[in-house]
């Protein structure tokens, strides 16, 4: 493994890219996703590679969505697995969340090698190979539309980090709703989704986390409140706000 000095300027930004290596080498990224994980740096970048103030808003959301869920499920892919598998399981605990692996350039080989990752960072269960317990969503061609019965068809509150435009649309269609981690306030997924967190997964998950665990003290009451007063498309735009400020003050350096 190629060593990354702590003091290079972009130490964090690498390290997370060679934890997208490491997967792709490690069978659980495809390489569609190494290209993914590019679009989302550039938008890191230009939101200044920190959360901001909407980001943590749409967190507070979230939890307090995921806390009133019925049936909340997390649908993993290989980038999330590669980047946050300890997080990803750590707030299906704390929330008590199912996962489904669910892939859009599936595979079985690295649906296993997912799961692997999973349990082995402390999953107990993990759904979405069970072919008697597979359904169809419709509105969608790609794999992605093969879901389990009991975990993403199921259910009320679905969490997708990272996802695609059209899965997200059709996730909407079948009555879901749908939170997201995008680092791209613009795109189709960030404007479908019910909850956009405009971060990178890997600074927003532990925030997610350690809010899920503070809202869980809250009544019901409290919590329907904070879904309520959550405007999506009005924090997309602050977030592209904050990208125009980002790109007003550097060019008044430049
Ligand atoms: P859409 O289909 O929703 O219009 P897209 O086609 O531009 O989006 P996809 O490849 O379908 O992009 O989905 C990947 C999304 O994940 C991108 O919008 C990208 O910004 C985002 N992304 C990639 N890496 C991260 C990350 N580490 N954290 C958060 N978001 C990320
Ligand atoms: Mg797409």
């Amino acid at each position: 493994m190629p060593l990354i000095p702590k003091s290079h300027p972009r130490a964090k930004s690498l390290l997370i890219r060679e934890k997208l290596v490491n997967g792709f080498d490690n069978g659980l990224v495809a390489k569609e996703g190494l290209l993914a994980q590019g679009r989302g740096e550039a938008f890191d970048y230009l939101l200044g590679e920190k959360t901001g103030k909407a980001a943590k808003q749409a967190i507070k959301a979230a939890a307090a969505q995921l806390l009133l869920a019925e049936i909340p499920v997390i649908s993993v892919n290989g980038n999330i697995a590669a980047l946050c598998p300890k997080q990803i399981v750590r707030l299906s605990k704390q929330i008590k969340a199912k996962l489904e692996v669910n892939l859009f350039y599936t595979n079985k080989k690295r649906q296993q090698a997912i799961i692997r990752t999973l349990k082995k960072n402390g999953a107990r269960e993990v759904l979405g190979t069970s072919l008697t317990s597979s359904t169809k969503l419709s509105g969608i061609d790609s794999a992605r539309r093969i879901v389990d019965k009991n975990g993403i068809f199921a259910a009320d509150v679905v969490v997708v980090p990272l996802e695609d435009g059209d899965r997200t649309l059709a996730l909407r269609k079948a009555g879901k709703t749908v939170i997201t981690f995008d680092l791209n306030p613009l795109s189709r997924t960030s404007q479908t989704a019910n909850i956009t967190i405009v971060d990178n997964v890997t600074r927003a998950i532990d925030l997610l986390i350690d809010e899920s665990k503070k809202l869980s003290k809250k009544n019901r009451k409290t919590l329907q409140k904070i879904v309520n007063n959550f405007d999506n498309k009005k924090n997309l735009t602050e977030n592209v706000i904050q990208i125009k400020n980002n790109l007003t003050r550097r060019a008044r350096i430049a």
